[in-house]
């Protein structure tokens, strides 16, 4: 009886031990779940009433997805409406570089003999004006720009990998090293690059938020399909004006 009652101590003890451990940590990283929360509670599906995002900047980064010449109308793979990505960008580029939080851009950089031309009409051509940013586009907050695409038999529509899924571009590892735990991604084009970016991103465990008003497509349909597929991968959806 006795032996039986010092055991249920032993046991309420480590409970108790348990509970202020616990109680502890969960005070420790109260500001992390608090930002967790509500980033949670501002999950908008594309056709959902927006709602304002706190991000914590210091674990988040701005992914500018190709944002050049030859993606934008007057480019040589342009995209309707492209350039009005820009201005959006601009504004979160800002806010991001403000706060502490860091700015990446992709930029699609293509050899003359490039594998995927013939698919797509020769575009983003090394060292052509094609391949720069759009003049309009700020690369002043921007830390770190990854190239990609620039082997001759090998395309790269994921900042994350080159198409064969495998050869890394490194994002994940500068990423991994700064502690950044959320991606905010905007740019071109919503059905290719900024597709494969965003289900990639995910899959590397990155909460991923891709910013409605700042991304364009290449097709109505395809770009339709491609906002289904990272709805469904779990992909949170946002305007501009809603990151604070
Ligand atoms: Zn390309």
């Amino acid at each position: 009886m006795h032996g039986k009652s010092a055991y249920t101590k032993d046991i309420i003890l480590n409970m108790c031990t348990v509970f202020i451990r616990h109680t502890f940590i969960l005070k420790e990283s109260c500001q992390k779940v608090k930002n967790i929360a509500l980033v949670s509670l501002s999950i908008t599906k594309y056709d959902k009433q927006e709602t304002i995002m706190t991000l914590d900047f210091s674990c988040s980064a701005l992914i500018i997805v190709d944002i050049q010449n030859d993606f934008c109308p007057s480019g040589e793979l342009g995209i309707k409406n492209g350039d009005q990505v820009i201005e959006p960008m601009n504004r979160l580029a800002s806010l991001f570089a403000a706060n502490g939080g860091r700015v990446i851009a992709t930029q699609d950089w293509h050899p003359a003999d490039h594998s995927s031309f013939g698919l797509w009409p020769r575009h983003c051509v090394q060292g052509t004006p094609g391949a720069d940013f759009h003049a309009a586009l700020n690369l002043k907050p921007v830390s770190l720009i990854i190239r990609k695409g620039f082997r001759s038999s090998i395309d790269s529509y994921s900042a994350f990998f080159e198409n064969d899924r495998k050869t890394s571009t490194g994002l994940d590892g500068f990423l991994k090293a700064l502690s950044i735990e959320t991606l905010v991604l905007g740019g071109l084009a919503t059905d290719y690059c900024v597709l494969y970016s965003a289900l990639d991103a995910v899959k590397l465990g990155y909460r991923t938020i891709v910013v409605k008003d700042a991304v364009r497509g290449v097709e109505a349909a395809s770009t339709e399909q491609a906002l289904k597929l990272l709805d469904e991968a779990g992909i949170i959806f946002t305007e501009s004006g809603a990151i604070e």
